[in-house]
């Protein structure tokens, strides 16, 4: 397979092929085809597999072939992610791949001031990569309205469950559509991990590398 065979959109190949990217890793050809159908998925992929490509991609298509704008203080498209590093690598690869399309994206988190994450979201943005704690906190706040939710992305949710998050990402999906496209990445399948696969996603294609 190539990019190219992927159906992705023309921008989305010309960006790649400016990173050198010349084959699509396992799980990025196992998970495209699918997220383009607009299933949901469940991965199971480790970090270094190339796993962000394989939704930043699929996601940057919809929003370049569905546009319309993110409504104030909206977002179309959610990725949860446990670390603030992992959440600004994420929010990195969207601009990445996402270079020659008009894109609008924050990454909010704890540890900084909110001034510059709350003035982020005000006119809404198209893809919020967060941290589920301070993600709540400006819910919370009136900041953040994830009403309009297209898209939810769980990276890493083992790593979300081991610190603790379990109960904050369920009250994060209770806020969101139920008419959605759900992914969910993890490295390992413990049982609280398919357990909440299982409450979250909808017929979900499953994708193992
Ligand atoms: P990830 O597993 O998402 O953290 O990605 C690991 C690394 O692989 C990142 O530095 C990506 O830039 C790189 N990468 C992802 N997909 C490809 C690809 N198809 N070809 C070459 N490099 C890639």
């Amino acid at each position: 397979t190539s990019f190219a065979d992927l159906k992705l959109s023309e921008p989305l190949l010309r960006a790649l092929n400016e990173e050198g990217y010349t084959t699509p890793t396992p799980i990025q050809a196992g998970a495209i085809p699918y997220l383009m159908q607009g299933r949901d998925l469940l991965g199971l992929a480790q970090t270094g597999t190339g796993k962000t490509a394989a939704f930043a991609l699929p996601i940057l298509h919809r929003l370049s072939t569905h546009r319309h704008p993110a409504p104030a203080r909206g977002c179309r498209v959610l990725v949860l992610a446990p670390t603030r590093e992992l959440a600004s690598q994420i929010d990195a690869s969207f601009v990445t791949y996402g270079r020659h399309m008009r894109l609008s994206h924050t990454v909010v988190f704890g540890g900084v001031g909110q001034g510059r994450q709350v003035d982020a979201m005000r006119r809404g943005v198209d893809v919020l990569v967060a941290a589920p704690g301070r993600l709540l906190d400006l819910i919370g706040q009136g900041h953040i309205d994830l009403s309009t939710v297209e898209v939810l992305v769980l990276d890493e949710a083992d790593r979300m469950l081991d610190m603790g998050f379990v109960r904050d990402i369920r009250r994060v999906v209770s806020m969101l559509p139920k008419e959605r496209q759900t992914l969910l990445f993890s490295a390992t399948m413990p049982r609280t991990i398919a357990e909440l696969a299982d409450g979250l996603l909808r017929d979900p294609a499953k994708v193992e590398v």
